[in-house]
């Protein structure tokens, strides 16, 4: 017996999966068809609350789980439910080696090639009584307008901790590891005053905050640092001497060290500024308050390239001629949120082109040659 992706099965599942709407925050629809899609693979399927995180009309994340034929622990196949508009109507157009949109919505490849993948590995092994591990599979919400539904992800409803996501553009390259992002939000409070009358009794949240800038370094900080005030908001009015100002910024690095010593340059340079500025006025000793505070935007993945699961996923890829680069990203994923929570997940490219675009295309040989690896790292995945 010969176990094969069946590409037309796949490729006509992805046609149908294209033309489901399921924009961000309104993915009910693609919730509903995975749930039932994963019901008749012979999956149990599980909806978690998620949808009550953040706004939208669907319940939850979508986690399937199909039993194994062999003693292993489970292995995690993810990809994400929701796409970027416009997707109202998309007319996929097939044409040689390349899946189109018809020109006026996005292709929505982004991720339906992924989930298309995962569906068709399923059908391969229900229909080929194949010894297997367990699979888990997990379908996120609100990846792409910032990966809600894994930041909401009840991950005890998960069983396995390590796996692949399937979202991405080209096969060989493999994120294994991308930033630990922290925001920064600064409040400043001077002191105001009539800027026309009386300005030496005012101090400028304005200058302090520039003061501290303009000992801060930020943009590219060391290789893998980097630092940035992105939002400044204060003021009303040009006769007053400013009295508050908020700054919103961020620090991302792939070194948690590097992180935390960027933000304590950055809050030192805001104390001296706040020292710099403090002054007496009507007799009596004033100073700028700062307000520093740092928040989690999502964690660190960080995945080593000599792991058992790397390793594994780079074999299974170099027999189907394809030669994995492990690649480190500047961005944040779903599998960084995932990571945080104890969930291992490397991602992988399934064909996409110029997502997010009109031009949105899927290559069709890269398709294909993704599921027959995927088809590959899970029938001899073995923990
Ligand atoms: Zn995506």
């Amino acid at each position: 017996m010969t176990i094969k992706i069946n590409y037309k099965r796949m490729m006509d599942n992805f046609l149908e999966l294209v033309k489901i709407e399921s924009p961000s925050n309104e993915e009910l629809n693609m919730q509903l068809y995975a749930q039932k899609k994963l019901k008749s693979l012979g999956c149990k399927v599980t909806v978690d609350n998620a949808g009550k995180t953040f706004p939208t009309n669907a319940k939850g994340n979508v986690i399937g789980f199909l039993p194994g034929t062999i003693k292993s622990e489970p292995f995690v196949l993810a990809g994400h439910l929701d796409t970027v508009k416009p997707c109202k109507n998309i007319k996929p157009v097939i044409k040689g080696n390349k899946v189109t949109s018809s020109g006026k919505t996005i292709l929505g490849a982004d991720d339906r090639a992924g989930l298309a993948i995962i569906f068709e590995v399923l059908n391969v092994l229900k229909e080929n009584k194949i010894p297997h591990p367990p699979i888990s599979v997990l379908f996120t919400l609100c990846e792409e307008n910032g990966m809600y539904g894994a930041k909401g992800l009840d991950i005890t409803k998960l069983k396995g901790r390590e796996g692949i996501i399937l979202d991405s553009s080209d096969n060989d390259k493999l994120t294994v590891s991308a930033p630990e992002a922290n925001t920064i939000d600064v409040e400043i409070t001077g002191f105001a005053a009539h800027a026309g009358v009386e300005p030496e009794k005012g101090i400028s949240a304005l200058e302090v905050a520039a003061y501290a800038l303009s000992i801060m370094q930020l943009g590219r900080i060391d290789k893998l640092t980097v630092a940035n005030f992105g939002v400044v908001n204060g003021g009303e009015s040009t006769n007053v001497v400013m009295p508050s100002l908020f700054l919103k910024g961020e620090v991302r690095s792939r070194n948690l060290a590097s992180l935390k010593k960027q933000i304590k340059h950055m809050q030192d340079c805001f104390v001296k500024a706040q020292k710099k500025f403090t002054k007496k006025v009507n007799g009596k000793m004033v100073k700028p308050v700062i307000d520093f505070k740092v928040g989690l935007k999502y964690p660190i993945l960080d995945i080593a390239v000599n792991s058992p699961l790397i390793k594994h996923i780079t074999a299974e890829a170099k027999k189907h001629g394809v030669k994995i680069k492990p690649y480190s990203s500047g961005g944040g994923y779903d599998a960084n949120i995932l990571s945080g929570k104890g969930l291992l997940t490397p991602i992988i490219g399934v064909g996409y082109r110029q997502m997010h675009t009109l031009n949105e295309w899927l290559d069709i040989k890269m398709f294909n040659q993704t599921a027959d690896i995927i088809l590959d790292i899970v029938l001899n995945y073995k923990k």
